[in-house]
């Protein structure tokens, strides 16, 4: 009984629409957490998992060494390498590609590299219009490193410990 009374005063007082109300109005006034993107942005780690590249040293050589240890790692199989030996007697890449469509953006390759050779940038905002742009072959991935190096360089030192 007193159940059926507390049920029809919450209902004729508009109790629960009062509560859903006070939710709505407290937001209402607060601080607002949405940002008007693409204008506004929100920051990103350094440990973001963007689009690759593969980098250079200081002198121009490409630090690749060809191990392939993130081609062996890649569980989604999207790294496809070939080497070869130069004239140096230095073992380098011939062919470098990943498959967009195959990564899932995990990060292994990049984890695994024992020379910080390819890596994720923080770009994330991209696209394709011609069948067979989704493989950023090896010129590609380095125009990339060549490109971003000081923003690669930079989120690499912070986070030591982790990387
Ligand atoms: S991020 Fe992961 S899935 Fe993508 S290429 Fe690297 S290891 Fe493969
Ligand atoms: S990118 Fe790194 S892990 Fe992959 S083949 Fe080159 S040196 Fe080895």
């Amino acid at each position: 009984m007193i159940e059926k009374i507390k049920y029809y005063l919450k209902s004729f007082l508009f109790l629960e629409l009062l509560k859903g109300l006070s939710v709505t109005g407290r937001y209402f006034f607060s601080k607002k957490i949405t940002i008007q993107y693409p204008e506004e942005r929100t920051p990103i780690s350094p440990r973001f998992r963007g689009l690759h590249a593969l980098r250079r040293y200081a002198n121009g050589e490409e630090r690749c060494i060809a191990c392939k240890l993130c081609e062996a790692g890649c569980p989604a199989l999207a790294i496809t390498i070939e080497s070869e030996e130069r004239a140096d007697g230095s073992r380098r890449t011939t062919r470098y590609d990943i498959d967009l469509f195959k990564c899932i953006y995990c990060g292994f390759c990049e984890e695994a590299c024992p020379v910080d050779s390819i890596v994720e940038t923080n770009i994330f905002e991209y696209h394709f219009e011609n069948r067979g742009e989704s493989i950023m072959t090896k010129e590609k991935l380095l125009e990339m490193g060549d490109k971003y190096e000081a923003q690669l360089a930079a989120d690499r030192s912070v986070d030591a410990a982790y990387r």
